[in-house]
């Protein structure tokens, strides 16, 4: 065969196989998009465990007319304009392959108005060349994202698809995780109509602690200890539980670098060696940890659903995690043992 440029869609259906793995990695990938947006309240309704239906509606500040078209595009991203810009990132997004990766293996159609505005236009790719068609549309400032028949056009990955509960669950668990991140914003998801989980904003104290409690479970509340730390330049806040807290299993395991949730081995390790040998074996430790560094330490595009960073002082950010929770876990034993004494 002789070298060809491939079409466009098949193009975007290859790196869809890197992202798009099950219905809650297209719920991540549009999630964070409304997130930064600028979003404060994202609708997540699910039908069939996503394999027949995603929407995802948010009122953030939507995408004007004519650069919807390009929304759809591979490598066409608002966030990032230079190499300078990928290393200071603070957004969530920065590759542009999402939407061009969903819509070349669904049937997606993307719905926005901004507030210059005054109609809302539906986007949806077409054709081998993935043509975008545009038509106008209702909906209030913000945008619509519809993913209908995920993976109907590659039978290998739809084959793959588990049980309608099963996925579900997946998106059920991801939502959780953004939703611990990002307590400011509110979040509804319904699943075949119904709904299942109704996250309100929180701003308060008081709110947060009810959000996360919703989400870790009043037993994790009771034995959390909340952490605020600084330390050359990194900053860990969040809550992590005694060791009276500990957990059979690593379910409340929730860790964030920069507002990105991880999983990362060289924090996991931090964390575990932070309790030395208050916890046995077969114990967890449970914890909500959010880790703030200058963008410039840390290089977020080693995976591409950026599920791990790359820290310039990995040495660094071990030691401030694992000391700074020791000694936190120190007082709060303190602390703990004080509210005993009559
Ligand atoms: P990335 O997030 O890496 O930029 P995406 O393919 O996910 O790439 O999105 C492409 C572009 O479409 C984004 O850069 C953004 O400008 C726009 N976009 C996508 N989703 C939304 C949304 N919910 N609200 C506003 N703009 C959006
Ligand atoms: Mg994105």
């Amino acid at each position: 065969m002789p070298i060809q440029i491939l079409p466009a869609r098949l193009a975007n259906q290859i790196a869809a196989g890197e992202v798009v793995e099950r219905p809650a990695s297209v719920v991540k990938e549009l999630v964070e998009n409304s997130l930064d947006a600028g979003a404060t309240r994202i609708d997540i309704d699910i039908d069939k465990g996503g394999s027949r239906t995603i929407r995802i509606r948010d009122n953030g500040c939507g995408i004007p007319k004519d650069e919807l078209s390009l929304a759809l595009s591979r490598h066409a991203t608002s966030k990032i304009a230079t190499l300078d810009d990928l290393e200071a990132i603070l957004s969530l997004g920065f590759r542009g392959e999402a939407l061009a990766s969903i819509s070349s293996v669904s049937r997606l159609t993307l719905t926005s108005r901004t507030v210059a505005q005054e109609e809302a236009w539906s986007a949806y790719a077409e054709g081998r060349d993935m043509e975008v068609q545009l038509k106008p549309a209702a909906h209030p400032v913000g945008t619509t994202l519809e993913v209908l028949d995920l993976f109907f056009n590659t039978p290998a990955r739809r084959k793959f698809l588990r049980t309608e509960k099963t996925e579900f669950g997946h998106i059920d668990e991801l939502l959780k995780r953004i939703a611990l991140s990002r307590m400011d914003v509110s979040f509804n998801l319904r699943h075949n109509g119904k709904m299942i989980r109704q996250y309100r904003a929180a701003t308060t104290q008081i709110q947060k602690e009810r959000r996360l409690a919703a989400i870790c479970g009043g037993p994790f509340l009771d034995h959390a200890l909340a952490v605020e730390l600084e330390h050359g330049g990194f900053k860990l806040t969040g809550w992590i539980c005694t060791p009276q807290g500990a957990r059979s299993q690593n379910d409340i395991q929730y860790c964030y670098v920069n507002g990105r949730m991880m999983k990362d081995k060289l924090i996991n390790h931090a964390i575990r060696q932070a309790y030395e040998t208050s916890l046995a074996p077969d114990q967890y430790a449970a914890y909500v940890l959010f880790i703030e560094v200058d963008p410039h330490q840390v290089d977020v595009n080693v995976h591409p659903a950026k599920h791990e960073v790359r820290f310039h002082q990995a040495r660094l950010v071990h030691d401030f995690i694992c000391q700074g929770l020791q000694s936190a876990l120190i007082e709060g034993a303190g602390e703990a043992a004080n509210f005993q004494v009559p």
